[in-house]
């Protein structure tokens, strides 16, 4: 088999792995419990990605507005979905808004919320956004604190009209003791579930390391990157 060959039937093992350990996972929550698998390319090439979308995958995310621009734009000719899910600094806006990205998960601050708003608000757009929460209280995370959260939400749903805010995004504690991540996770679902009636429906947690707790914990999208990838 020649190189591409092989790296595809690669990217095909660790897919199926993931796809397969996602269903057990979910499955134990609930026949009905259904699970988005966004696949985050930044460890990795446009070929790959490319590879990925033959083999059915179609929702990607990166976390950088910069490397977003570059594959969405090497890449246009493929009907992918493409999730931003990085901090977003503000000289970044207007290329973001210019990206129009399925949906921006990491809205981590009422002060953000407000600036990208006013620059929707001038090119009549809107944006798709999940609200990023600190869940672990770590100072190298952004996102709002697990305390103000729900009032976050609902203060930018009210002074926001541009955003269209479709729950929450949480990166699960970064420490080996499960029960820690558990916590973390439990926490946001928690805030996601008081939000439902406000009509939250995407709670997005879990990574390559924890996908699987996460979803045990009431996930509905993961965002797997070096599992799927490596
Ligand atoms: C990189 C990244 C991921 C994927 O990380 P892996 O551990 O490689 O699966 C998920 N979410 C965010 C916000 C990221 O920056």
């Amino acid at each position: 088999m020649n190189e591409l060959k092989l790296r595809k039937e690669e990217l095909r093992k660790n897919l199926d792995e993931v796809i397969w350990n996602i269903e057990q996972a979910r499955i134990s929550v609930s026949e009905h419990h259904i699970v988005q698998l966004v696949a985050v390319g930044k460890y990795s090439d446009e070929e790959s990605i490319k590879t990925l979308y033959e083999l059915g995958q179609r929702a990607f995310g990166e976390n950088q507005v910069q490397q977003l621009e570059k594959r969405m734009k090497e890449l246009e000719e493929l009907p992918l979905q493409w999730h931003m899910m990085g901090n977003l600094q503000s000289n970044k806006i207007n290329k973001l808004i210019e990206l129009r990205p399925t949906l921006f998960q990491s809205l981590d601050s009422l002060k953000l919320a407000q600036a990208l708003n006013k620059r929707l608000d001038e090119k009549n757009q809107k944006m798709n956004c999940l609200l990023q929460i600190n869940a672990a209280n770590e100072e190298s995370k952004s996102g709002v604190s697990t305390e103000e959260a729900f009032d976050i939400y609902q203060q930018i749903k009210e002074s926001c009209p541009q955003l269209k805010l479709k729950g929450v995004m949480s990166i699960g504690a970064h420490v080996e003791e499960q029960k820690e991540i558990q916590k973390s996770f439990e926490l946001t679902h928690a805030i996601y579930q008081k939000l439902e009636k406000d009509d939250a429906t995407i709670c997005s947690m879990g990574m390559s390391n924890d996908y699987e707790l996460a979803i045990q914990c009431g996930s509905n999208l993961v965002r797997i990157g070096s599992k799927i990838f490596k």
